[in-house]
């Protein structure tokens, strides 16, 4: 489909590739530790106006004046990514070059939520671990993790975004931040929190929500998450109430069918997954849990498990929408407590480059009868739409410079 492509002004060189050094063949937790940052940042000028510039700054953002200061100067000049394309339903996807971030805008919801990357492709994709209905794994070379201003300058540039049709919704007080682009936030730990930092200091009057985004494996990343938004909440970089969501990519309700869809998860039984990710959210409560700013926190389960819906892929793999997935589903979630979750159902958005091994399509009935048995069995569901899938800028799509 013909993209319009609308070149915005002032647009930065992209930044230069960073070439990994001994990319293991196996990503194992050491591996994951030692490859999940990117390279120290020069901090060229005076002025932060981009993330390159600030991320020199990191080492000192426990310190809030610091966190400030950077949300400052990105707010006063936000660098304009090199394109933007805005979609029919409403939202814009902007590109960095090498990296994402999707914007949009809920009436409904009266929120607005930027969809930002945490690294330049995906680190999977170095040991040939990428998920397999995701775009960036299979087809975007890795470059590195983006450092926590590079991040929070997606959302302040999304979040600031003055061209939007639809206007008012887009300066809504009540702001999400997911990190659900290019990367996974269990693989870029101090990225993402650092972001937190500066975006709870952009944007300090506003209710504001962040979801992280992970496949939990192995469990140690989530562990090591939850140490950083813990240090956070201590020493003041994310205010106490500040609502920080939890989602954990499932796509698969036996070990067996996850580890199809989910290379990295072949060792990690989704149990572990499972407990660590409660742990997360029982060491969060003390910050977050009946103080919380946010209804939607005090109200809702806070960890979000994201289940791709997915039809065969040939003759290697029958899907995971069959009735058989659908009762080992909720058998697990009775098993592990159906109030501890709520399921998000979401669509597969094939890429055209993988006919052949791509997954099949599920029926509009598929959905309805597992949120249907779902909400029957108390367990709370929801239907997640992909926003700008017209654009390449919904789930699984992205694919930076290369679009
Ligand atoms: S879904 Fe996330 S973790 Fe998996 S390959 Fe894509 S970017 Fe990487």
């Amino acid at each position: 489909m013909p993209l319009t492509v609308r070149h915005l002004p002032t647009c930065p060189a992209a930044p230069d590739p960073v070439a990994v050094q001994g990319a293991s063949p196996v990503l194992d937790n050491t591996h994951l530790a030692a490859h999940s940052f990117g390279p120290p940042a020069q901090n060229t000028g005076d002025a932060v106006n981009t993330g390159r510039q600030a991320a020199s700054l990191l080492s000192n953002l426990r310190d809030a004046d610091h966190a400030k200061s950077i949300a400052r100067q990105l707010l006063a000049n936000p660098t304009r990514p090199e394109q933007s394309w805005d979609s029919k339903d409403g939202s814009t996807l902007f590109s960095f070059g090498s990296h994402d971030a999707i914007l949009f805008a809920s009436a409904k919801a009266a929120s607005t939520t930027a969809c930002v990357s945490v690294q330049r492709g995906c680190l999977l994709r170095q040991a040939a671990q990428a998920c397999r209905f995701c775009s960036t794994g299979r087809h975007v070379a890795f470059e590195g993790s983006l450092d926590g201003s590079e991040i929070a300058h997606q959302a302040i540039v999304a979040m600031e975004h003055r061209n939007k049709p639809s206007g008012e919704a887009a300066f809504s007080q009540k702001k999400m931040i997911l990190y659900s682009g290019m990367g996974d936030s269990g693989l870029n730990p101090v990225g993402v929190v650092d972001s937190m930092r500066i975006i709870q200091q952009a944007y300090s009057d506003d209710e504001l929500l962040f979801f992280m985004t992970t496949m939990g494996t192995p469990p140690t990343l989530l562990s090591r998450l939850q140490r950083h938004v813990v240090n956070a909440y201590e020493d003041g970089g994310l205010f106490n109430g500040t609502a920080v969501f939890l989602q954990v990519s499932l796509h698969g309700a036996t070990d067996s069918k996850r580890a199809f869809v989910i290379p990295m998860a072949r060792k990690h039984p989704i149990d572990g997954v499972l407990t660590s990710a409660l742990a997360f959210r029982d060491g969060l409560l003390p910050y977050v849990g009946p103080q919380a700013r946010s209804t939607k926190y005090r109200e809702m389960p806070m960890v979000t498990l994201n289940y791709l819906m997915l039809g065969a892929m040939g003759a290697v793999f029958d899907g995971n929408a069959h009735n058989e997935d659908l009762m080992a589903l909720i058998k697990l979630m009775h098993r592990f407590g159906p109030s501890n979750f709520i399921i998000n159902l979401c669509s597969y958005n094939p890429d055209a480059r993988d006919r052949g091994v791509a997954f099949g399509p599920v029926s509009e009935y598929t959905f309805a009868h597992w949120q249907q048995t779902l909400e029957h069995e108390g367990i709370a569901v929801k239907r997640f739409k992909s926003r700008g899938t017209d654009i390449r800028g919904g789930c699984g799509q992205l694919v930076g410079r290369s679009v």
